[in-house]
């Protein structure tokens, strides 16, 4: 991790020759302004992957990161005891080309997920029922009815092969596309799948009423035939790495700044002009394309001088709430890894707000806890303080309920995580008057082009393919 030392002194030696200029924004001295080729606002899956392929392409660029490291989701917790690492965010990788080659450059060795003795053999898996603390038996569909059942998935998803690249829907948008989840699982008999994929695409909302097409965006082709390949992981099990190697190979180039805000921007045909409060000081960028990969939320976007268009498209989404925390003194046995399932429901899914699971990690007595919220048109719906409390009082139903088997212990968390806004999303009425349609309509309008989940989907692999074939090509022309 790079220190606020070396931040500045990058800034020492990013005097480049550029006049000082009086703008509408105020007057810059020439070491306060910073031209490059791309502007990036956001330092996570996207903007990370986006800045490192243009710095290949011969391009000069400049990330803007809220936060004081990039990696976004991508989180990895290290035990202060035994420095092993958790990751707590993003742990899996779709096995493409894109991929592969991205970890190569920086030299960080894949592993299929599972392979190695970093993935302990005697762990058990079981569901409870958080509310009561007791435990739910749940016969799991046959291996050959799931395998059926995928099967029949991707012969409906063939039939709109550009899904695989991005909600690229047809016009007019089917009926089929905007069912709720449940309702095409049943009408295309893949209800063997659903658990399957409840469990691999937590964040979503409430699975069986979301519209079929935003399970979709991360249960899209692609995603299918990792079940039979199987996922990548890094063999280090520390998927920040990737992170912190770009971070230094950006501040080399004197292409990061972190722990910066956007303040005011103009953006125009023939390029943008932003002002970024960083830790030393207002600094103006001029740079002739503008990448945002940030949630497109309002209040997220409010300094980017929103046309009404923007307003008016981005206005519409809906998201709903993620939280990963790492506890413990849990009390459960360090091998045991819960779903939270409940006996009286469809496929046994849990209640949403709830807590999804509580899983083992590599250092004992330690635990990962995964929470979610519905889709909600308000974001940050839950306090954290509540999601707190409801992970705790899950783990204390849990211990007394079944005190023979678990020690009546305090809980305790070691790491805590909001993801909130997650999994932006238009709702199904929007979707077919033709939101996704309008919302892409907006890439390279007035200088800027867009990427990241709310674009591709909450997966790494898809939005690091989707920003290298569907947008850069485009965002490169010209510079
Ligand atoms: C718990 C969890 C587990 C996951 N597991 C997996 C997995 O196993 N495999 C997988 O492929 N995907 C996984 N995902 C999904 C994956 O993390 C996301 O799809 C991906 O990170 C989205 O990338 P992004 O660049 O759009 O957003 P992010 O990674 O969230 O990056 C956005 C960045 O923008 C910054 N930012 C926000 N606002 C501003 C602002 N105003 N100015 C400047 N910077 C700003 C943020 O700090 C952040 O660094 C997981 C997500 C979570 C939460």
């Amino acid at each position: 991790m790079h220190s606020r030392g070396l931040l500045l002194a990058s800034w020492a030696a990013f005097a480049i020759a550029a006049p000082s200029s009086t703008t509408t924004f105020g007057h810059f001295k020439s070491s306060d302004i910073i031209e490059r080729d791309v502007a990036i606002i956001g330092g996570g899956a996207a903007g990370t992957y986006a800045s490192i392929s243009l710095k290949d392409k011969g391009k000069s660029v400049i990330v803007i990161e809220k936060k004081s490291r990039i990696g976004g989701h991508t989180e990895t917790y290290i035990d202060p005891a035994t420095g092993t690492p958790i990751d707590m965010g993003v742990v899996i990788f779709h096995n493409l080309t894109v991929v592969r080659d991205y970890f190569a450059r920086f030299d960080i060795p894949l592993i299929t997920a599972g392979s190695d003795s970093g993935s302990s053999s005697d762990s058990v898996s079981a569901n409870y029922d958080f509310r009561t603390g007791k435990e739910v038996n749940i016969t799991s569909p046959k291996q050959a009815d799931t395998a059926a059942a995928y099967e029949k998935y991707t012969q409906f998803l063939s039939k709109y092969p550009r899904l695989n690249d991005g909600m690229f829907l047809p016009s007019p948008v089917p009926e089929d596309l905007v069912l709720p989840f449940g309702t095409f699982a049943e009408k295309y008999g893949i209800k063997a799948a659903v658990r399957t994929m409840y469990a691999y695409n937590p964040g979503l909302g409430d699975i069986l009423t979301v519209p079929m097409i935003e399970n979709q965006r991360v249960w899209g082709q692609s995603l299918v035939q990792q079940l039979s390949g199987g996922f990548l992981t890094t063999a280090h099990h520390n998927n920040s790495e990737i992170y912190s190697k770009a971070q230094s190979e950006l501040f080399s180039a004197h292409s990061l700044l972190l722990s910066s805000q956007i303040l005011h921007s103009s953006r125009r045909d023939d390029g943008v002009s932003l002002v970024v409060q960083t830790p030393r000081g207002k600094k103006l960028i001029r740079a002739k394309k503008l990448l945002i990969t940030i949630p497109p939320r309002l209040d997220f976007l409010a300094p980017f001088d929103l046309s009404k268009d923007e307003r008016s498209i981005f206005a519409k989404l809906i998201d709903a709430g993620y939280y990963t925390s790492i506890l413990r003194n849990t009390g459960l046995p360090d091998n045991l890894s819960i779903a939270n399932a409940r006996p009286d429901t469809p496929y046994n899914l849990a209640a949403l707000p709830g807590v999804y699971s509580l899983s083992s990690t590599p250092v004992p007595g330690l635990k990962l806890a995964y929470y979610g919220t519905p889709r909600s048109p308000l974001t940050f719906s839950l306090s954290d303080a509540k999601v707190k409390s409801d992970i705790i009082a899950a783990v204390k139903k849990l211990q007394r309920t079944n005190a023979e088997e678990f020690e009546q212990t305090e809980p305790e968390f070691v790491a805590y995580s909001s993801h909130a806004p997650f999994y932006l999303q238009a709702r199904p009425e929007d979707t077919k008057k033709g939101f996704y349609g309008e919302m892409y309509g907006l890439q390279g309008g007035r200088s800027t082009w867009w990427t990241g989940a709310s674009w591709r989907g909450q997966d790494s692999s898809d939005i690091w393919r989707y920003t290298e074939e569907e947008v850069l090509p485009g965002l490169v022309k010209g510079l």
